[in-house]
């Protein structure tokens, strides 16, 4: 069999985060194609023409518009399709109008004959990646949500600009649903080589209330931005382009992405955030941290949050 020596990527929904996405992909170089699908078909392609403007100044790259017929040989689709929040709306209030768009899309993409890997990213994410696990029938290391990727992404900015060391050395974790039931890990966080814990005293209350201030300002922040611009999109395309690296390079990088669980962390049944390890076959295993009782607690309460509506969406 002639095995293919390109990468193709297809994305699915054009809005503010795909073509963030699609900027951030031709910047970073990561793939050789890129296919542009929309039901908005005029967006997909005029996004297409102006970036394909950009390759004299990035690395050779075919980026196009089509259809779904083009994501047969993807390695990977990537679906950003679908409503967003609104102000005040939280992203749970979502999950109705985005499950029927996605049984759609879902089923579209594997009529093309589609055997990669989706990576999905509109909310409410957890939830929509269990319906893309469902809708396709693939099997569940290939079906990766981005989970709390951007939110751990926030708390290592946060956290770096506290102790006034790089983002990049600041080893942190937010786990559970995309939303409002997120939790902070500070019990596994390091700055370098060293725990937090030995670097500030965590029973103090004065830290508590920094930490916690923290926390808040990582799980309110696409309310902040979005009372301000809109909506939220650069972050999480950079995040995006994260995993489809790990992916398509055999990274075996540790990330926080939604994937399913089957027993880690005391749950069934259910995509959530959780440190995973990704390579060129999706999600390779979960990485189990030891939590501690209060962590365990959040993790519980924000599974059972998922499940309840879940329950009434699928
Ligand atoms: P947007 O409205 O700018 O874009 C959505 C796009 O989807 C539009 O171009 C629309 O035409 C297209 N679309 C709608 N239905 C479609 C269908 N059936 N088939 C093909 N295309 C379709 O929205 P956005 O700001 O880009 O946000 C997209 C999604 O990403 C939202 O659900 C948002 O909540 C989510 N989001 C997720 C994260 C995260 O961390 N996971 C962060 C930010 C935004």
């Amino acid at each position: 069999m002639k095995t293919k020596n390109t990468n193709k990527i297809a994305l699915i929904g054009t809005g503010f985060v795909g073509s963030s996405f699609a900027f951030a992909m031709l910047n970073q170089g990561v793939a050789h194609e890129l296919v542009m699908i929309d039901l908005n078909k005029e967006k997909a392609d005029g996004d297409a023409r102006d970036l394909n403007h950009g390759l004299a100044f990035a690395s050779p790259m075919k980026i196009h518009a089509g259809d779904y017929s083009d994501c047969h040989d993807a390695d990977i689709v990537v679906i950003t399709a679908g409503a967003n929040q609104q102000p005040g709306e939280t992203r749970l209030d979502l999950v109705e109008k985005n499950v029927k768009i996605f049984k759609n899309i879902v089923e579209s993409v594997m009529d093309s004959g589609f055997n990669g890997i989706f990576l999905v990213a509109t909310n409410p994410v957890d939830i929509l990646t269990y319906a893309t696990w469902k809708f396709s029938g693939l099997p569940k290391e290939k079906v990766i949500g981005s989970g709390t990727i951007l939110d751990t992404a926030r708390l290592r900015y946060l956290v770096g600009e506290k102790f006034e060391i790089d983002t990049r050395n600041i080893h942190a974790y937010i786990m559970g649903e995309h939303g409002d039931t997120e939790f902070p890990v500070w019990s596994h966080t390091t700055i370098g080589a060293s725990q937090l814990s030995g670097i500030v005293n965590l029973e103090e209350k004065t830290t508590q209330d920094e930490l916690e201030d923290i926390f808040v300002n990582v799980r309110d922040a696409a309310y902040h931005i979005i009372e301000r611009k809109g909506a939220t999109y650069y972050g999480i395309a950079m995040g995006l382009v994260r995993i489809t690296k790990a992916i398509l390079h055999n990274e075996n990088s540790i990330l926080t992405i939604s994937a399913l669980l089957e027993g880690e962390y005391g749950q069934d049944d259910i995509y959530i955030g959780v440190p995973a390890i990704i390579n060129r076959d999706g999600v390779r295993n979960i990485v189990e941290l030891p939590l501690n009782e209060k962590e365990q607690k959040q993790f519980k309460h924000s599974a059972e949050t998922l499940k309840a509506v879940m329950k009434k969406a699928l």
